[in-house]
């Protein structure tokens, strides 16, 4: 962009715009994932839905290829693109909750962290992912799944409303009622679809939860993991628990002669009493003697923040991920020779549950297309060093081909890389991909925003 352009874009909006020779620029392009290096053409720092609407119309009159930023956490960098207009939402930062409707209205650039604190001053919350420091707005729009999922469902399951800028710079209401089509497409379709300005979902009550954590060694993998695989889905809903492989942080509540050590884990919710613990606390030992196990009533937001410091921005990260609807034995000796050879302390394994109430809503009924999973995994090679970026993705890829087998075929749309090519993203969506082709078409025929995981509009 020329030195004219910039300064017509910054007339045209409230917000700050940052361009290449501003001091800020660096500063602004760098996002959670630090393996993604990118120099998009500016910035707009949106304040408001005015702001969008007039970014959008912009880049379409000068002809700009745009990208969207909610929180900027997405694993293959969606937001940014060399040499694009961002259309940055990161300071559209803010919540009101309704404490008489139990609903939470929200920026589209808002964190999770944002929703968690505003919603516990109510003692109200909503389904939403494991790290405070995620965007809602990419969260929401691939699904969302976290602490609460199996007891209250997706992130995208108590989504209510949206209003969004569309790819033509209109601004429209979405909901159930108003323009149903748009509203399907929004829970699961990810960016595809419009600008989201705001948010609102539906809350529930939950403060204080109890939380646990349990590791094994490593080598008790297959033991745990055949353990698990039947007490987790049979566990009532006020129970979650996602498997881990990790290496133990340094530091507490883990004692110091386990700090580094290879392991098999489990990070436990309940949502139920908080004395309920103990019944966990008890089952933990059945497939084999924890190394370390640790239990406490926490505020909700606080478990939310729990990783914040464990993983904070600016490593480097590679991911892959799959849908499972068993833990097969095949798949038990794969976790086991990729957990043994963890290729650097902070790369890990996950499987998330995505049963309970999120089975209760029909595969029709959103965008989402695994109703039948149980588990959303994914594979996280992790390090600080750029050195280690080869190491890292290596491992992951390795790992993901020989567990691709065990899983349904296709991932969670926010745990596809960018890499993976457009057959991964069809995989995604099942017999959903057709539909929504067709209301991409209705939406944006041009595709003009095609900065995530894509999907192209029907002919
Ligand atoms: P961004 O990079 O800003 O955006 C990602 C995509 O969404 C882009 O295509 C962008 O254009 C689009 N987008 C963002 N906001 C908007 C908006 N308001 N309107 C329109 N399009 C928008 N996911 C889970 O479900 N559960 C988890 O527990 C979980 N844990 C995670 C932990 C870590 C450490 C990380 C890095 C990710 C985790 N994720 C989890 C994945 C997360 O959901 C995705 O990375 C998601 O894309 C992040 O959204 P964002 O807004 O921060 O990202």
């Amino acid at each position: 962009m020329d030195g004219a352009t910039l300064d017509a874009l910054r007339e045209a909006l409230r917000g700050p715009v940052v361009g290449p020779r501003d001091p800020e620029y660096d500063e602004t392009r760098a996002i959670y994932n630090a393996m993604i290096d990118r120099r998009p053409a500016a910035f707009a720092r949106c304040l408001d839905a005015a702001d969008v609407m007039r970014t959008v119309t912009f880049a379409r009159e000068q002809d700009l290829e745009l990208a969207v930023r909610g929180g900027g956490h997405s694993g293959p960098g969606l937001c940014l693109v060399d040499g694009a207009l961002t259309l940055d939402l990161s300071l559209m930062r803010w919540v009101r909750v309704d404490p008489v409707t139990r609903t939470a209205q929200v920026g589209g650039g808002s964190l999770l962290g944002d929703l968690d604190h505003a919603g516990h001053g109510f003692g109200l919350a909503t389904p939403a992912g494991i790290m405070s420091t995620t965007g809602a707005g990419g969260l929401t729009l691939g699904g969302g799944h976290g602490y609460l999922t199996r007891r209250y469902g997706l992130t995208a399951d108590n989504l209510i409303g949206a209003d969004v800028v569309l790819a033509d710079g209109t601004f429209v209401t979405v909901s159930e009622d108003e323009r149903p089509d748009l509203f399907w497409a929004l829970r699961g379709g990810g960016g595809n679809f419009g600008v989201v300005t705001s948010f609102t979902y539906r809350l529930h009550p939950v403060d204080t939860v109890g939380v646990a954590v349990t590791v094994w060694p490593v080598a008790s993998t297959r033991e745990v993991l055949d353990w698990y695989r039947t007490f987790l889905p049979g566990a009532p809903r006020d129970v979650y628990g996602f498997f881990a492989l990790l290496s133990v942080p340094p530091g507490p509540p883990f004692p110091e002669e386990i700090h580094g050590r290879k392991v098999c884990g489990v990070v436990w919710c309940r949502t139920g009493a908080p004395e309920r613990l103990d019944e966990l606390s008890s089952a933990v030992s059945e497939p084999a003697p924890p190394l370390f196990h640790f239990a406490a009533p926490m505020p909700y937001p606080a478990l939310q923040a729990m990783f914040d410091g464990l993983i904070p921005a600016g490593l480097q990260w590679y991911w892959r991920g799959d849908f499972f609807d068993r833990i097969a034995d095949g798949a038990i000796d794969v976790h086991l020779k990729y957990g043994e050879n963890l290729p650097t302390p902070l790369s890990t394994m996950h499987l998330y549950p995505v049963d309970g109430a999120a089975h209760d809503v029909a595969p029709a009924d959103t965008a989402w297309a695994y109703r039948d999973a149980v588990w959303s995994g994914v594979i996280a090679g992790i390090d600080p060093d750029p050195a280690n970026a080869a190491l890292i993705r290596e491992w992951a890829v390795d790992y993901w081909n020989a567990l691709h087998p065990f899983s349904m075929g296709g991932a969670y749309v926010n745990f596809v890389g960018a890499d993976e090519g457009p057959d991964r993203v069809r995989a995604t969506y099942r017999d959903h991909h057709d539909r929504l082709r067709e209301i991409k078409r209705r939406y944006d025929p041009d595709n003009f925003l095609h900065a995530n995981q894509n999907i192209p509009p029907a002919a």
